[in-house]
């Protein structure tokens, strides 16, 4: 089994004898292993022929809804048939034994059902609908099945009739106040960060390692490849999430 590299262990030891904080950020990187391709992954489905930055926007949506929700649908399903990996797993063990503070980028609900309590969605999550025009809140109906393979007409909203997107974060669109202020209190506040399958590309998340720093925390990478944030990276362990995390336990 993999060892915890002397330099995390020695930062974590320190960051736990001295009562300090950590924060957790993570990235799509954090699923991988369970099964959910990252933005960056390459997929068997229709939606391989597309641009998952070019999905993800507004202007995509008003140009072919069923285009759209089709993706969000099959990327729903996909989290559905998914479990939490080793590494969410680990995550919430360790938030028992030491305060720490839960920042994801991720649309999916794996680290609350490894147990985890997510302080901050900042990206927003694929299963919190509303309207696109009313801004209502809508639970589904969602569960019929939809294979990946097909447009799916959007729910319309009981309200005002317009469609129902998914209440995710789309390029080009502000971060949720409260969430993006709950993180930048967790990274301002924390004397350890472990950033954890993020490439670090997309803004504002990309900063929180930054100002984590600023403010005098360390700053750990855990990723099996370098990303744009690995030379602010105090640390890097060039590790999968589900590899890297469970050993953390052991320090
Ligand atoms: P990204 O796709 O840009 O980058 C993924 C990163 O994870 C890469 O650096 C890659 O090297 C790393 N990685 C791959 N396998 C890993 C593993 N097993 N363990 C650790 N790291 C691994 O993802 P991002 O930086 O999160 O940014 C893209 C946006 O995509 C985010 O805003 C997020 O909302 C969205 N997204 C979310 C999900 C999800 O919720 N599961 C999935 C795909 C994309
Ligand atoms: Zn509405």
């Amino acid at each position: 089994m993999e060892r915890v590299p002397a330099a995390i262990a020695d930062a974590l030891q320190r960051t736990i004898e001295g009562g300090g904080r950590i924060c957790v950020l993570t990235g799509a990187g954090m699923s991988a292993e369970s099964g959910i391709p990252t933005f960056r992954g390459t997929h068997d489905s229709l939606w391989s022929r597309f641009d998952p930055m070019q999905l993800a926007r507004a202007e995509a949506w008003c140009a072919d809804p069923a285009l759209v929700w089709g993706w969000y649908r099959w990327r729903m399903q996909l989290v559905r048939d998914a479990q939490p990996n080793a590494g969410h797993q680990a995550l919430a063990d360790l938030a028992r034994r030491v305060p720490l503070a839960l920042v994801t980028q991720n649309v999916d609900d794996l680290h609350e059902r490894a147990g985890s309590t997510v302080d901050a969605h900042v990206h927003g999550s694929l299963f919190a609908l509303r309207c696109f025009a009313c801004g209502r809140t809508h639970h589904g109906p969602l569960d019929d099945y939809v294979d990946g393979q097909q447009k799916v007409a959007p729910l319309r909203c009981t309200a005002c009739g317009d469609a129902i997107r998914p209440g995710v974060v789309w390029f080009g669109e502000s971060l949720p106040d409260e969430a993006w202020n709950t993180a930048v209190d967790a990274a301002t506040r924390c004397a350890l960060m472990l950033v954890v399958g993020t490439s670090g590309l997309v803004y504002p998340a990309a900063g929180l390692p930054a100002l984590a720093r600023r403010h005098g925390a360390t700053v750990v990478e855990i990723n099996p490849e370098p990303t744009a944030l690995s030379a602010e990276a105090d640390h890097v362990w060039r590790s999968t999430a589900a590899q890297a995390l469970p050993q953390l336990l052991a320090v």
